[in-house]
């Protein structure tokens, strides 16, 4: 066996352990002489296997109880109409006010104009999205039925550091590529919600968190399966939920509390990413284009700016087994997104690379 060192940006590297331990149990999970692909999601096994996902993640985020947790189906993008067909009604203005910090912020923004009165409240579009754009509460409308926030860039490689303050209007957060990454406090949010991939299994499965007053507001127009409460209702099982994805992704929720949490990740990710940037700082060949403070702790781009030496980096990276550093197609340059799974070692022994192929390179 030869794993590489998997920079993806999604779907994205896994904990060893956690596919170690679903390739043990693929064929016959526990005593139920069949695999959990196999079986019913009406059954108790699976049951204890669905809800025991929910209470692992309940603990990892601290998720309070007036909070549901969802798993659906749609990826992240899906939410982007989710969101605004279930809340756009909520106090009946049918506004809602959206922070543009990157091209997923920009897609949800899109897709909510099918349905009501968006603003646009900051863009950084202008800046080519290397930071978190600043933002005038001033020009925040008080009557809107939510305020929308992508909290990682995926693409660009900035979080937000500080919330917007959004008083009563419920903050609704793209949490995808930042899931399980750092702590949050969830009473911030009327909705966080994160598709798998990034950082918590196999693609199929989205995450859903939802204060629960914001369920039952949904437009008439809403399809059943798109309705929030519904799906709160019938314990994410109204139909048949991506069942083996779940499954995978409990094993990740169960690896991370054996790790000691969300704050030990956290505390990992900070110096990963400190490795990385420490580097690309004092680099005379790479840099990293995002404004310093706005520097996310998951997707690190970095360029060289010529193109052609962006190409032979990529190139003599994936041969030497750091592998998807390619910068996403909008972009171009370099990106290295360190998830959870991503070990420091990794890093280290990239940023050994980069030095020698800078050296190589003069
Ligand atoms: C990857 C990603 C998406 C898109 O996710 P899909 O599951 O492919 O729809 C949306 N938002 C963010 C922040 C992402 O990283």
């Amino acid at each position: 066996m030869n794993r590489v060192y998997n920079f993806s940006a999604g779907p994205s590297m896994l904990p060893l352990s956690v596919l170690e331990k679903a390739q043990k149990e693929l064929v016959c999970y526990g005593e139920s002489g069949m695999s959990v692909m196999e079986m019913s999601h009406r059954s108790k096994m699976y049951e204890e296997i669905i809800f025991k996902a929910e209470a692992d993640l309940r603990q990892l985020m601290n998720i309070p109880e007036n909070y549901k947790v969802l798993f659906l189906q749609g990826g992240a993008s899906m939410q982007f109409a989710q969101v605004p067909l279930n809340l756009l009604s909520a106090y009946q203005t049918g506004k809602a006010d959206y922070i543009n910090s990157g091209n997923f912020a920009n897609l949800a923004m899109k897709e909510a104009k099918r349905y009501g009165d968006i603003k646009e409240v900051a863009s950084s579009k202008a800046q080519g999205y290397s930071q978190i754009p600043d933002w005038d509460e001033k020009k925040f409308r008080a009557d809107a039925d939510y305020f929308y926030i992508c909290m990682n860039n995926t693409i660009y490689g900035t979080r937000f550091t500080k919330l917007p303050q959004t008083g009563n209007v419920p903050l609704v957060a793209d949490i995808s590529s930042c899931i399980l990454s750092q702590e949050y406090d969830i009473t911030k949010f009327g909705i966080a919600f994160a598709g798998a991939q990034k950082n918590v299994g196999p693609a199929g499965v989205t995450i859903v968190i939802i204060r629960d007053d914001l369920l039952g507001h949904a437009l008439d127009i809403t399809p059943t399966m798109l309705n929030y409460q519904v799906m709160a209702e019938k314990d994410s099982m109204y139909n048949t939920p991506p069942t083996y994805g779940i499954y995978m992704a409990g094993l990740t929720f169960e690896y991370l509390l054996s790790q000691g949490g969300v704050k030990a990740m956290e505390q990992r990710n900070i110096e990963k990413a400190r490795i990385l940037y420490d580097f690309l700082d004092e680099s005379k060949l790479f840099h990293n284009p995002v404004r310093k403070c706005d520097r996310s702790l998951m997707n690190a781009t970095f360029v060289t700016g010529d193109a052609d030496k962006d190409a032979a980096f990529v190139k003599a990276a994936t041969a030497a087994g750091f592998v998807n550093l390619k910068g996403h197609r909008s972009v171009g340059g370099m990106r290295a997104s360190i998830y959870n799974a991503m070990p420091e070692e990794g890093i280290v022994k990239l940023v050994a690379f980069m030095k020698q192929f800078e050296a190589d390179n003069k």
